[in-house]
């Protein structure tokens, strides 16, 4: 079984052809192209804490900055943080870290 990314995890329907697309669109961590391969993911599925705007819970969810005390406790982001082991990537390239948001 390949390193599932974050959609298939989570079973969340909004990657692109999913069940809830047509509720909020598709999801960005499903099309941010910027984020392939890190991770070993496909777009920002392997990421996808690092995606703003993402749809977890389904509602829209801020920067990184805001959500990161959410994200950093989800089923997602462990399972990916475990796998990828000392390759593990927290940040998108380019991205620079913020501790908190003013
Ligand atoms: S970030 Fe959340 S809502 Fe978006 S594709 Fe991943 S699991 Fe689904």
């Amino acid at each position: 079984m390949g390193k599932m990314n974050c959609w298939e995890i989570k079973k969340c329907g909004r990657e692109p052809g999913g069940s809830k697309v047509k509720d909020l669109g598709v999801c960005p961590a499903a099309t941010d192209s910027s984020c392939t391969g890190v991770n070993c993911g496909e777009k920002g599925g392997r990421v996808c804490w690092a995606v703003a705007g993402t749809f977890c819970g389904g509602k829209i969810q801020c920067s990184f900055a805001q959500k990161q005390v959410s994200c950093m406790s989800c089923e997602v982001f462990k399972k990916i943080k475990n796998e990828e082991g000392n390759k593990f990537t927290l940040l998108k390239t380019g991205q620079i870290y913020q501790t908190s948001v003013r």
